[in-house]
């Protein structure tokens, strides 16, 4: 099996989210698209930003802006591309990307930043660009989480194969990145923020936020696969708590909201996992029976089993 190498020998190893790349051959341009796992739901609400013809040699987006293929021929710097649609105040927002190509090389990120961050003057550095400063986050497929020149380094970060989610909620003003649909551990975001059971908040100081991800690695490719949102509101909150807290949500939730908690499995992911409880792979994952046992809410409300009558 395929499994990525971080650098602290204090995290786990990462695998890829399914079987598909267990081959360590080196994948075909053409067929990098082959593995569907986790793109059931085919909720995309934007796509990448086309780049001009002064990029176009750094950055290819394909026709239907979903794959984003950074430095097609060799790399001389940083390349960064943005989503077309801005995140606003009050809606919660979470989009994927699955890792398409070997991971290497200086950084390679998935993050958020404001349409002021400057991409031009790293187009000829190797850089970590996202969370090079205040205007935008990033997280590392070091393991590095990234904002305002300061990293905390001490996750497995990502792979090829591996599916990097953010979770954004521009009413609370907090920020969540996922591998596997499994979040990084909390204290991670302590070393950039000091706010108990904290993840990076605050971020309603910025008016406007846009999906982001950067590369300096030659022929490094990944795809948006999950692009939702929702706007805030005492349903999304109810959702949150009563997925939290039933048992067996899926069989004892009204159909209404059964059906809402299912197509958007985003909302009801949990900030933090239990180590002693982790299923031993992703494919073992009975997404009900996991949530309702290992939740504790962003809010740091903690999970209550409320009977049904
Ligand atoms: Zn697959």
């Amino acid at each position: 099996m395929l499994v990525c190498h971080p650098r602290s020998k204090t995290v786990k190893p990462l695998k890829p989210y399914c079987q598909c790349w267990n081959k360590k051959v080196p994948v075909l341009w053409v067929d990098r698209g082959a593995c569907g796992c986790g793109e059931d739901d085919n909720v995309i609400e934007w796509g990448w930003d086309l780049p001009d013809s002064s990029r176009a040699s750094r950055v290819v987006v394909s026709e239907d802006r979903k794959q984003v293929t950074f430095h097609p021929f060799f790399s001389t710097g940083t390349a960064a591309v943005k989503g077309v649609v801005p995140m606003k105040l009050n809606y919660h927002y979470y989009w994927e990307v699955k890792i398409l190509s070997e991971t290497y090389g200086t950084d390679i990120m998935v993050g958020l930043a404001t349409d002021r961050i400057n991409t031009e003057d790293s187009q000829f550095r190797f850089t970590s660009l996202l969370g090079s400063d205040g205007e935008s986050y990033g997280f590392s497929y070091t393991g590095a989480v990234r904002h305002d020149d300061v990293s905390s380094r001490d996750s497995s970060g990502f792979c090829r194969g591996s599916i990097v989610g953010v979770r954004l909620d521009m009413w609370h003003g907090t920020l969540e990145f996922f591998v596997n649909r499994k979040p990084l551990p909390l204290y991670l975001y302590h070393v950039l923020v000091s706010v108990p059971g904290g993840m990076f908040y605050n971020l309603r100081r910025h008016k406007e936020l846009y999906p982001m991800v950067c590369s300096t690695a030659a022929q490094s490719s990944m795809r948006l696969i999950y692009a939702d949102s929702w706007r805030a509101s005492l349903l999304v909150d109810a959702a949150k708590i009563l997925t939290a807290s039933v048992k067996n949500f899926k069989k004892n939730l009204p159909p209404g909201l059964r059906y809402t908690c299912r197509t958007r499995f985003w909302l009801t992911l949990p900030s933090e996992v239990c180590e002693d409880d982790e299923p031993e792979s992703i494919e073992s994952l009975d997404v009900g029976s996991y949530l309702t046992t290992n939740v504790r809410l962003a809010t740091g409300m903690k999970r209550r089993h409320w009977q049904l009558r």
